[in-house]
C-alpha cells in the first residue's frame, strides 16, 4: 500500500487561518504583530524569500518592514539597525536573512537581535532554552516538522526517531523538540557508519541533508513515517528532496513530499513566532 502524504500546503493553510483570528483578536486590543526582514545584498534566493516573507504578514494582517541594504553595509550600521529594531514597539520579531556578505560576522549579528525578537530562533539564547525545555522562540523549519507530525495525528511519545544530519537549523533543533516530545532519538550524520541500519529502525524518520534523492527504501521501515527537510534543485530545474520519494512510496507509512511538504511550513511558523513575540511582549497567554 502507498504511503499516505503528509500535505504541508494543507497544514500550512489551517495554520495560518488560526493565526489570522489571533490576529483579528489582538487588533482588538490595539496590537498588531510585526515583523522586520532585513536583507543585505543581492543573493536572488534571499530576495525571493524576503519577498515571501512580507506577502505572508501582508495577507496576515501583521505590520511589516523590509530592510533591503547594500551588498557593501558595514557590519557596524547593520548592529546600528538592529539595536534599532530591538528597541522599536511596532516590531515584535526580527529576521536577518542569512547568508549574509562575507565581510560580515553572522554570529555577531544573530547575537544582536534581542532574544525576545529572535523568530528565527537561532540566537544562543534561544537554542539554549530550547535544549533546556524552557519557553523560547523555536526555529521555524524543526518546529514545523513537530507540528506536521502532530497535526497528522501521529503520536511522537515512546517512538524511535532517526534524524539524518546534524546542522544547527535543522538536525540538531529537530533531534531536541522530538526528544521534548518524549521520542527515543538517534543523530546520525556523514561520520555515521552504518546508517542505513540505523535508519531503518526508526519510527519516525527525518532527513536533512541537502543531497537530492539520497535516501532510498533500504532506509526505511516498513510504514515509518518520513519527514523529507531537503530541498534540492536538479539538472532539469524541478526541485527534489534528501528522500527518492517515488522508491520509498510503497515502504513508509507517511511521507512529506517536494515541494509541498516541509517547505510551505516554515515561513507559517515564522508567521507564528512573530505571534507568539507580540503576545509575549504584551502579557497575552500563549
Ligand atoms: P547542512 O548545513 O549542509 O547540513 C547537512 C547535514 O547533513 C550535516 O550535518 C552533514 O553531516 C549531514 N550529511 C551530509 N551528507 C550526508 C550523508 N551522505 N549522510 C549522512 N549525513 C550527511 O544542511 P541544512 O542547512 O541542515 O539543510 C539540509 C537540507 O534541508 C538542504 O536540502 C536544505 O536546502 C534543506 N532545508 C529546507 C528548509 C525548508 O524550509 N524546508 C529549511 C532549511 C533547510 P556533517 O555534520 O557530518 O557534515
Amino acid at each position: 500500500m502507498s504511503a499516505q502524504r503528509i500535505e504541508g500546503k494543507q497544514i500550512s493553510d489551517a495554520i495560518r487561518a488560526e493565526i489570522v483570528q489571533e490576529t483579528a483578536e489582538l487588533k482588538k486590543k490595539g496590537i498588531v504583530p510585526g515583523l522586520a526582514v532585513v536583507l543585505v545584498g543581492e543573493d536572488p534566493a534571499s530576495k525571493v524569500y524576503v519577498g515571501s516573507k512580507a506577502k505572508a504578514c501582508e495577507q496576515l494582517g501583521f505590520y511589516s518592514e523590509v530592510h533591503r541594504l547594500a551588498e557593501n553595509t558595514s557590519q557596524s550600521d547593520l548592529l546600528a539597525l538592529i539595536e534599532k529594531l530591538n528597541k522599536q514597539d511596532s516590531i515584535h520579531g526580527i529576521l536577518v536573512q542569512l547568508p549574509l556578505p562575507k565581510h560580515i560576522d553572522e554570529k555577531a549579528v544573530i547575537d544582536a537581535i534581542s532574544v525576545h525578537k529572535d523568530v528565527d530562533g537561532f540566537h544562543p539564547v534561544s537554542v539554549g532554552n530550547l535544549v533546556i525545555g524552557d519557553v523560547s522562540l523555536l526555529p521555524c523549519t524543526p518546529a514545523g516538522v513537530i507540528e506536521m507530525i502532530k497535526r497528522t495525528g501521529i503520536e511522537i511519545a515512546g517512538k524511535h526517531a532517526v534524524v539524518i544530519g546534524r546542522s544547527n537549523i535543522v538536525g540538531k533543533p529537530v533531534a531536541m523538540l522530538l526528544l521534548r516530545e518524549h521520542a527515543t532519538v538517534t543523530v546520525c550524520h556523514s561520520k555515521t557508519p552504518n546508517m542505513e541500519e540505523i535508519a531503518r529502525t526508526a519510527d519516525i524518520l527525518v532527513v536533512a541533508i541537502g543531497k537530492a534523492k539520497a535516501i532510498g527504501a533500504s532506509y526505511v521501515k516498513p510504514g515509518a513515517v518520513v519527514i523529507d527537510v531537503g530541498i534540492n534543485r536538479l539538472e532539469d530545474g524541478k526541485l527534489a528532496g534528501d528522500v527518492d520519494y517515488d522508491a520509498v512510496l510503497e515502504t513508509a507509512g507517511y511521507i512529506t513530499p517536494v515541494p509541498g511538504g516541509v517547505g510551505p511550513m516554515t515561513i507559517t511558523m515564522l508567521m507564528l513566532n512573530t505571534l507568539k513575540a507580540a503576545k509575549q511582549t504584551h502579557a497575552i497567554g500563549v
